[in-house]
């Protein structure tokens, strides 16, 4: 394996490890807000471009990449 490649794979694995993964925005959005109820820090979906589903996270982590 290339070393760019194991670099994707490292980045995959920290994106996406224990995260739930949503087939939607609007799936994700509903997780959000029901995460909102018991942690008011701010949080925010997106899509990642690793596997393509939308994780709920941090928005500070948003601003990374
Ligand atoms: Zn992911």
């Amino acid at each position: 394996m290339s070393v760019a490649g194991k670099l994707a794979l490292l980045k995959r694995t920290k994106c996406c490890a224990g995260k739930l993964r949503h087939p939607s925005e609007g799936k994700a959005q509903a997780h959000l807000r029901a995460l909102a109820r018991i942690d008011d820090r701010p949080m925010d979906v997106y899509r990642c471009r690793f596997c393509g589903h939308w994780h709920v996270g941090h928005a500070k982590y948003l601003k990374v990449d």
